[in-house]
């Protein structure tokens, strides 16, 4: 499947939608799919149908609906780190002092089962020409933000139009610095990004484009051919995977997947904890599950593939890094330090008059 006989859009238009059209191509419970997608859609393109090998496998949990996200069981409710409370424009969220994130999307290629944006993405009424209004002109108010970063749902499903407009009215903002797109499309559609779309956005430089990639079947040649044109067209890639119960908690395949994003030039970024969202609850590890695999990631791979591991805090607390602690303890002078083989080591401090 390349991009030139199955163009983006007739792939979007091919996406199975409904419970029926689901069980007639996979072994589902068309009555527990329409249950689950009253609630919250599906959305499944030709491509990643190409990619689902086996029930319960990675590509079928991620974006095959499952009865348990009815299971409402948190208390958290559906936006626990809070983004609707630290909008001030309809589609920004600020939550710290330099930097926004601007929905101007919520329709996405792939409606991943696991999202934690579940409430709003593919739901909603769509973003109008007057949030994208209201929305830039918030951040041409407020001087403190240097950095943009675009996020949905997924920007990439905008038109290039669309795109090309909304980064040309950022760039004539003088304080904005540095443009930043999270995406999933190189993953979930790699046909979406064309040359033409490279080329537009090799335009807008300093441009970063943080990708969602949580398994390392999903680094096919179409995703990797899709990364490096936008890699071949100047600009930074990051990847911010999910840590996602029964698809990559463990160390070999998160060791997989980091190998496999920086040969194609992606460097990891963020391994996120899963929040505590309504309906994702069954995709959720505990913390340990996430240390164990940086611990084991560290020494054992390039330190340009391992990502931080991120919890975002509820109650609008931001996000912030959780790692293996090395150091056991501090005597006399002497730092007692664990290495990536669970040696320990003296490591000498200097006097502490010095
Ligand atoms: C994650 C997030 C950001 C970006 O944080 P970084 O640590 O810079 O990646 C910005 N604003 C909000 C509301 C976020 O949730
Ligand atoms: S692409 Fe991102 S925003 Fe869209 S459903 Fe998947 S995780 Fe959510």
């Amino acid at each position: 499947m390349t991009p030139t006989d199955y163009p983006w859009k007739a792939l979007l238009a091919d996406s199975i939608a409904t419970a029926k059209a689901l069980a007639a191509v996979l072994p589902v419970d068309s009555d527990a799919v329409a249950r689950v997608i009253a609630r919250y859609p599906m959305r499944i393109n030709p491509y990643v149908l190409s990619l689902i090998q086996k029930r319960d496998g990675p590509l079928w949990r991620q974006a095959i609906p499952d009865l348990r996200e009815l299971d409402d069981d948190l208390s958290v409710g559906p936006d626990p780190t809070q983004e609707a409370f630290q909008s001030p424009s309809p589609r920004v969220v600020h939550r710290y002092p330099d930097r926004v994130v601007f929905l101007v999307s919520d329709r996405c290629a792939l409606y991943c089962r696991h999202c934690m944006r579940k409430r709003m993405v593919g739901r909603q009424r769509g973003v109008t020409e007057a949030d994208i209004d209201a929305g830039i002109g918030y951040i041409r108010d407020c001087r403190a933000v240097r950095e943009v970063i675009l996020s949905g749902g997924d920007p990439f499903l905008l038109s290039d139009d669309r795109i090309g407009d909304i980064l040309c009215r950022l760039r004539r903002i003088s304080h904005v610095d540095v443009i930043r797109i999270h995406t999933r499309i190189p993953c979930v559609l790699p046909a979406r990004v064309t040359g033409e779309l490279a080329a537009l956005l090799g335009g807008f430089h300093p441009l970063y484009v943080n990708i969602q990639f949580n398994h390392p079947d999903e680094l096919t040649p179409e995703a990797e051919a899709a990364c490096a044109q936008l890699a071949d067209a100047g600009i930074a890639l990051g990847s911010q995977t999910v840590l996602l119960k029964g698809i990559n908690d463990d160390p070999a395949t998160m060791m997989s997947l980091m190998r496999g994003l920086l040969k194609n030039r992606i460097r990891p970024y963020y391994l996120h904890h899963a929040d505590p969202v309504a309906g994702t609850g069954h995709f959720r590890t505990g913390v340990d599950t996430g240390l164990a695999i940086l611990r084991h990631l560290q020494g054992r791979i390039s330190g340009m593939g391992i990502p931080r591991y991120m919890i975002d805090l509820p109650r609008g607390g931001g996000k912030v890094p959780v790692s293996p602690d090395y150091v056991r303890r501090e005597r006399d002078g002497i730092l007692l330090v664990r290495n990536y083989q669970d040696g320990l080591f003296d490591y000498p401090l200097p006097p502490k008059n010095n």
